[in-house]
């Protein structure tokens, strides 16, 4: 593993954030996470574009360009040694003595490349339990911003009943889990929260849309309530981490037979040959 701060590569375990640093007082910051397999970024480019908007978003000068950013995040996966790992970049407001108004210095670019989360192959073969909760949080859910805490709250409740994911559900409808996009089968339609400032437009959704239009499977971009989802064929989630999840159960409700369905493994399958060994172009 290798941490990355101020323009320098570091220990990350000695890495020393100054107190007064805007993302340790305020959350003032955003961040993205990005896997590396075989030493080679996937959905890199998609990843950065986020980023910009994201820090546009809040108003944020990004303290590297996009093509600098990439160089450092190359070097650092060089750097750490590792083959497969999880990089985490996180820019913030900077370094000043606290006060809510912006203030006069240059953002603060952190970064890790550690060994990703290893999820149990259990999980994919036999799906995950999930909840569902009310979504407590704010009105630009778009923003991948630090300020976690309603996602944290919500992934810590879910496991304290035994399940993976919280999938929060805002006016009636399935907005987004605490860290994962969430899709629903139904009679061979593949459904998912559209796009608005209720949840984050994740990446893997995005390349999950892309390899259904790729096995000319159908799909469509509307709400749902979570009684559509307890009553689907089959459901999932995705996250850069994951990949695909597949949900076995919705607040104790088995989600077809339980088991994960047809067109998630075939999704997943797609997906691993479109982005990962890129066996197709
Ligand atoms: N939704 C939320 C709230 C997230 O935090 C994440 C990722 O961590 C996702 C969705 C999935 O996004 P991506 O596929 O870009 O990792």
């Amino acid at each position: 593993s290798i941490g990355f701060f101020n323009g320098e590569f570091i220990d990350i375990y000695k890495a020393v954030i100054p107190i007064e640093e805007r993302g340790h007082q305020f959350g003032d910051g955003i961040y993205e996470v990005i896997k590396i397999i075989d030493s080679k970024p996937i959905l890199l480019d998609e990843h950065l574009i986020r980023l910009e908007n994201s820090a546009s978003s809040i108003l944020l000068e990004l303290p590297y360009t996009i093509i600098e950013i990439k160089g450092i995040i190359m070097e650092g996966i060089h750097q750490s040694g590792l083959k497969n790992a999880e990089v985490y970049v996180q820019i913030t407001r900077g370094v000043s003595p606290r006060n809510h108004l912006f203030p006069d210095v240059s953002a603060s670019f952190t970064m890790t490349v550690k060994p990703s989360k290893e999820i149990p192959a259990q999980y994919y073969l036999q799906g995950i339990s999930t909840i569902t909760l009310r979504d407590e949080r704010w009105a630009n859910c778009h923003v991948k911003s630090l300020n976690l805490l309603p996602n944290v709250m919500a992934k810590q409740i879910a496991a304290n009943s035994g399940s993976f994911e919280a999938i929060q559900v805002r006016d009636g409808k399935v907005t987004e889990g605490s860290s994962t996009n969430v899709f629903a089968v139904n009679n061979g339609i593949i459904y998912t929260t559209p796009l608005t400032s209720n949840i984050l437009p994740g990446i893997t959704r995005q390349a999950i849309l892309q390899a259904a239009k790729y096995t000319q499977m159908k799909y469509l971009e509307e709400n749902f309530t979570p009684e559509f989802l307890k009553e689907a064929d089959e459901a999932f989630l995705t996250s850069t981490s994951v990949d695909i999840l597949p949900i076995r159960s919705v607040d104790g409700k088995l989600i077809g037979n339980g088991n994960p369905g047809r067109i998630t493994l075939e999704l997943h399958q797609a997906f691993q040959r479109l982005y990962v060994t890129r066996e197709v172009n």
